[in-house]
């Protein structure tokens, strides 16, 4: 089923959350002990994150090769294995970077035979020890360019040839949204336009970025709303977990983190404390958020699960 269908038909907040495949050579059991205890929180829906394509050096009898390679392959295996284990509606995310064209329409079309309903449209990053993110060569610069090319997929326009599609074929998008803005853009009206953009092209729902102030959410809502966005806009939660979070999360996604939550971790003795504190501040976050009536509570649970549940267990 589809997101925007679930949440249709729902009469308060949901509950869902993002897993990351594991690493290559890694087996499924340890992401499925993570999902089991999550199971009973009910989510109609749990994203299945894309990775990147990384440099890796290889030692050919002492000489050292640079290739690309994903660490993490396997999105869209890890989609249909958690589809058909719990019976529940599964997300990949499919990026711009690292595919052409013609593969993210081979991959689309594994989806539709897999019966996945819904798929989150995004970029993606600049490679590790790139500054800016170069597209790939026969792949899209924009996720709106790939909202346009799935939006042409429902409407049965495949690259090069039109044939027709059942209603069951056809994608719910997803695409992201930043309420700090996102880190390249001049200014957050700049990246509201370009959000914008991708719904009038025919995203269905937005998920954004994580955020520890919830007036930042609610800004970026109503100004997003001011300028005609309608879809759903569905906040992603992240609880801190370990302390290097205080300068890496600013970092990586250019989050503010409130001065009272930086001063509870800075006072914390070791990471167990942090996880402590992480939990606390998601519980009150999603408290809030849930009785300001937003449709799902995504949470971001980057491998272990115990602290999503532990707050699931207070919210939900
Ligand atoms: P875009 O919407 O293309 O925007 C990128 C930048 O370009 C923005 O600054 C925007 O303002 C600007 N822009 C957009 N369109 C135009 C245009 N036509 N002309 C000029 N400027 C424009 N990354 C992964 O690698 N794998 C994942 O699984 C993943 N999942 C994510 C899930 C969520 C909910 C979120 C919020 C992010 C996720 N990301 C993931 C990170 C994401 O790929 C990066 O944030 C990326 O840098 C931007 O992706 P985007 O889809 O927002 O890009």
């Amino acid at each position: 089923m589809k997101v925007t269908e679930h949440i249709a038909k729902s009469d308060g907040t949901l509950f869902s959350f993002e897993v990351i495949p594991p690493v290559k050579g890694k087996n499924i059991e340890e992401l499925y002990r993570n999902i089991d205890p999550l199971m009973e929180f009910a989510p109609p829906f749990i994203d299945v994150t894309t990775s990147r394509e990384e440099y890796v050096y290889i030692d050919r009898d002492g000489l050292y090769d640079k290739k690309v390679t994903r660490m993490r392959p396997g999105t869209l295996g890890i989609c249909a294995a958690i589809k058909h284990k719990y019976n529940v509606d599964t997300v990949p995310h499919v990026l711009c970077g690292g595919f052409t064209r013609e593969e993210t329409e081979y991959l689309l079309v594994d989806c539709q035979y897999l019966g996945i309903d819904n798929v989150m449209a995004l970029r993606g990053d600049a490679m590790k020890g790139q500054s800016y993110f170069e597209p790939t060569q026969g792949g899209h610069t924009y996720a709106s360019d790939l909202v346009e090319q799935i939006v042409k997929l429902n409407d049965g326009c495949y690259l090069h040839e039109v044939v027709e599609t059942d209603a069951a074929s056809k994608f719910c998008i997803g695409v992201a949204g930043y309420p700090e803005k996102h880190l390249e853009a001049p200014s957050l009206k700049t990246d509201l336009k370009w959000l914008k953009h991708k719904v009038d092209l025919g995203a269905d729902y937005i998920v954004t970025q994580m955020f520890f102030d919830n007036q930042r959410y609610f800004d970026f809502v109503a100004q997003a709303r001011e300028m005609g966005i309608t879809v759903p806009i569905i906040p992603g939660i992240k609880p801190i977990a370990v302390k290097r979070h205080l300068q890496l999360l600013p970092q990586v996604f250019r989050t503010d983190l409130p001065e009272a939550l930086i001063e509870a971790v800075v006072a914390c003795k070791d990471n167990q404390q942090v996880r402590e504190v992480g939990i606390e501040w998601s519980i009150a976050q999603s408290r809030e958020l849930k009785e300001a009536g937003v449709p799902v509570l995504h949470y971001y649970s980057m491998g272990k699960s115990d602290n999503i549940k532990a707050i699931a267990e207070a919210v939900f």
